[in-house]
């Protein structure tokens, strides 16, 4: 199975955290927090479509203007989701600078805030130098947005201030059997990815011509299998609480990769506390309990700099048990 997302953290685990997310086949990008993201190079910025922000603690929004510099002239517009006060955090930074050269920039900025049952929702337009637009808010059911391809969740935790996870879902992934396509003598082609669009959104009056013949989307369902979606968790800088980790578990269940802090070591658990961070042993929990396929721990607190190991050991140890 080839997978639709390729999925990279941006730093080491002892730098800012953050996850870099390629769609294949698609020229875009996710990026799950911005901290310090100098490593990214610009093709890589500019592909970056939405921004899913956990909080705006510095180590996890200082980035905002380096993707700003990045995409200032770009067309496509740039979607950031976080918690409600990352609409001020963003206005924050855009009136930091001075903006009447850029009314012919195309770049449009859509801010989603989340709080409880609702998301408010703000426009930042070049055209008007940045000025704050407030449009009508949406109701949130914990979806945050849903295209054909797959969709991202959001669930609001608590750092001492409202923190969000989010994880990023395929629906389900269409696999084509070479060997079946070889029987039909239907050849490979630019004609598969207009299929699999078509089944993805369920256009099944859809019909193709390969070779000269007609084909309705049924007559070629036997050249794909369908198979379960791929799965990506971020849960970053979250209090050690009963009541986070219980809603953690069944929101990033059955995650291909779980990327998760573990901030602290198990017996700093009382700075743990006091600093509103999970510890490696609770991210090898979680990630045991939820069934996940593959934890990648990261967001490390520098005192551990000549011991990660224990980090990694201490969250294994829980995760599979050795
Ligand atoms: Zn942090
Ligand atoms: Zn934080």
């Amino acid at each position: 199975m080839k997978p639709i997302f390729h999925v990279n953290p941006v730093n080491g685990p002892f730098e800012d955290p953050g996850v870099f997310v390629r769609i294949m086949r698609e020229r875009r990008a996710l990026l799950f927090d911005m901290g310090h993201i100098g490593r990214l190079e610009l093709g890589n910025l500019l592909k970056i479509t939405d921004i899913f922000v956990t909080h705006t603690h510095m180590d996890h929004f200082v980035g905002f203007d380096t993707v700003l510099r990045g995409v200032l002239r770009r067309d496509m517009p740039l979607r950031i989701f976080g918690p409600e006060n990352i609409i001020q955090c963003v206005e924050g930074k855009l009136k930091g600078y001075t903006w009447n050269l850029i009314k012919d920039y195309p770049l449009k900025i859509e801010v989603f805030g989340v709080n409880g049952s609702y998301i408010s929702h703000c426009s930042f337009y070049a055209e008007n130098g940045f000025e704050r637009l407030d449009n009508p808010k949406l109701d949130f059911n914990g979806v945050l947005t849903a295209e054909p391809l797959f969709k991202v969740k959001g669930l609001m935790l608590s750092h001492q201030i409202p923190v969000m996870a989010y994880s990023l879902e395929e629906d389900f992934h269409i696999n084509i059997n070479k060997a079946v396509l070889d029987e039909m003598s239907l050849p490979v082609g630019p004609w598969l990815s207009d299929f699999k669009k078509a089944i993805r959104e369920q256009k099944s009056e859809k019909t193709f011509i390969i070779n000269g013949k007609t084909f309705t989307i049924d007559e070629l369902m036997n050249i794909v299998t369908i198979t379960k979606g791929q799965k990506i968790s971020y849960v970053m800088d979250v209090s050690p609480t009963a009541g986070n980790i219980e809603r953690i578990i069944p929101f990033v269940k059955g995650s291909d990769v779980l990327f998760c802090e573990a901030y602290f070591l198990e017996r700093d658990m009382d700075r743990a506390i006091e600093r509103h961070h999970l510890t490696a042993a609770i991210a090898g929990r979680i990630a045991r309990e939820a069934v996940v396929e593959n934890l990648h721990i990261m967001h490390f607190s520098p005192k551990y700099r000549h011991c990660a190991e224990e980090l990694y050991n201490e969250a294994m140890r829980e995760f599979r048990g050795d």
